[in-house]
């Protein structure tokens, strides 16, 4: 599906799959100017189709354009853009637990010359692809590489915007995470707070049950962080965002005042963390049962198992 602008978004339209073809001198190409989203469609037990929050994957995307100098495209257009994909693909929304469409809306600028400005050229598509589990044999704690050479975003950069140019500044870490016998790597600011994984936000749970999660301009605002938070607040938990530095959080598990960490995202939905590693010290964290048990309540409303109390949901198929 594509939208092209010249000064407005046209028609979508839909083409088989296939390759782009694009001008050697497209401005993406040369300048990253390049936004993404990540969400995913659900088949509820009646058969139908629906994804979770669209509205606000929408709004994202309308933040990370204005960060990246891209036109803004309407939020109906993106919830249109989601149903018509369904229309016709529809029959690829696969059931069964875990499975799903995973729906990869992307922009970047087209329009072909040699020079840093916007692009007045600009395309967005949307492509999908049928997502299986991401645990295999269940949820598995994941260890943890702390990155001290590199960092993801800085302050005033694109931290906040899901960009491509991010996740390129976060492929060496990762490599870096995977010879170091880790799953994932967490990045730092410049003081030394935590920020969040390559694709997951962080999360902290304390022994009296407030929950601390970094807040920064220079991270992605999760939807799934989001969620989970207002979950835990309805059970009573006391919700806090401020910074938490590294000293804050080897402390807080050493004392026992953390009681429990997780990752969160789209893909994963939510992962305990088991292990932090640096380069010269390994912290086993502690295991609790909050981030299972809100993760259980939040693909329980996913899939249409649940009721959804704050109308998370919008339906795709009708
Ligand atoms: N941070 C980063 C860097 C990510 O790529 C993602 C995945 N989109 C997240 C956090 C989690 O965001 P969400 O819950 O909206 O998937």
């Amino acid at each position: 599906i594509c939208w092209s602008v010249r000064g407005g978004w046209h028609r979508p339209r839909v083409s088989p799959y296939g390759p782009i073809s694009l001008d050697p001198a497209a401005a993406v190409l040369h300048y990253g100017q390049e936004i993404f989203e990540g969400i995913k469609a659900y088949r509820h037990a009646d058969g139908s189709v629906h994804t979770f929050r669209p509205d606000q994957n929408g709004r994202r995307l309308q933040r990370s354009a204005r960060r990246l100098a891209l036109p803004e495209l309407p939020v109906p257009y993106f919830l249109q853009s989601l149903k018509e994909l369904i229309a016709v693909d529809g029959a690829w929304v696969p059931s069964g637990e875990d499975q799903s469409l995973y729906l990869r809306p992307f922009m970047f600028a087209k329009e072909a010359f040699l020079g840093v400005r916007p692009a007045h050229k600009v395309a967005y598509y949307l492509i999908a692809s049928p997502a299986g589990a991401y645990f295999k044999g269940g949820v598995k704690p994941v260890s943890i590489w702390l990155s001290e050479d590199y960092s993801r975003a800085g302050k005033g950069g694109t931290g906040a915007a899901k960009t491509g140019g991010n996740y390129a500044a976060s492929l060496l870490p990762q490599s870096e995470a995977y010879e170091n016998e880790c799953d994932q790597v967490v990045f730092l600011d410049q003081d030394r707070n935590v920020e969040e994984l390559g694709g997951m936000n962080v999360v902290f749970v304390y022994k009296d049950g407030t929950i601390v999660t970094p807040q920064s301009d220079s991270i992605l605002e999760g939807i799934t962080r989001d969620s989970l938070l207002q979950l835990a607040r309805d059970r009573g938990h006391h919700v806090v965002g401020r910074n938490v530095s590294l000293d804050e959080w080897r402390q807080g598990v050493a004392s026992g005042d953390i009681v429990e960490v997780f990752a969160c995202g789209t893909a994963a939905v939510v992962t305990p963390i088991g292990v932090l590693k640096g380069r010269d010290f390994i912290d086993e964290q502690p295991t609790g049962t909050l981030a299972l048990e809100l993760r259980e309540e939040l693909t329980n409303i996913q899939y249409g198992r649940a009721e959804d109390k704050h109308g998370w949901l919008y339906r795709l198929d009708a």
